[in-house]
């Protein structure tokens, strides 16, 4: 835990520190292994999985876990996917994530701003290693991270690394942030933002 008049960085999470590509190549190329199954077939199950998802609740590793068990007839143990026993977590960080969080810790309270089902971050946040650099109070996760009240609980005046450009947008209209937009796909940028490409420019620029 930092000073309390350490400043806070509040890091989106997907694409921002981890990439979700990379994370579900690492899901499916596993899961298709031990399934004995092309990793087409894991897509197909995945996608129902997750649509069905949208509407019933909150992930549950187990019931994921499950549902490829069932379907392809195997014993699938559940620890290879809710820990980083096949690296499926630790993998999927960016190559700059970790040097980048050792420096910034040092001067800064460090938190995260994430979107999705709060289980499934909570295990890519603890299982992809990096879960003691931020501190437990300052992790903000909701299915829709641009709704007002989610953002209402965001603390004033914190510094804010997100990767969505129309969160980037919306969080400007409120004034209340330090605002740095991370575009790892094109050259283009957002006017009054601070565009970077990499992670590692954030060193020199707060
Ligand atoms: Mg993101």
């Amino acid at each position: 835990m930092g000073l309390m008049d350490e400043k806070i960085i509040l890091f989106d999470w997907d694409d921002t520190l981890f990439s979700k590509a990379e994370y579900k190549k690492n899901l499916r190329g596993n899961l298709a292994r031990i399934c004995e199954v092309s990793e087409e077939e894991i897509f197909e199950l995945e996608e129902k999985y997750f649509d069905n998802l949208i509407n019933s609740g909150d992930f549950q590793i187990d019931d994921f876990v499950r549902t490829f068990s069932q379907r392809f007839n195997k014993k699938i143990n559940l620890e290879d996917f809710s820990t980083d026993r096949l690296g499926i977590y630790s993998r999927a960080l960016f190559p700059e994530t970790i040097g980048v969080l050792n420096k910034l810790k040092i001067n800064f309270q460090l938190g995260i701003y994430s979107q999705g089902f709060d289980s499934l971050q909570k295990i890519k946040i603890k299982s992809s290693g990096i879960e003691n650099f931020f501190d437990q109070n300052l992790i903000y996760i909701n299915r829709n991270k641009l709704d007002p009240e989610f953002i209402k609980k965001l603390p004033n005046d914190v510094i804010v690394i997100e990767d969505k450009k129309e969160v980037i947008e919306k969080l400007k209209d409120t004034g209340r942030f330090q605002l740095f937009w991370i575009n790892r796909i094109d050259d283009q940028k957002i006017e009054g933002v601070t565009t970077i490409k990499n992670l590692g420019e954030l060193v020199n620029l707060i």
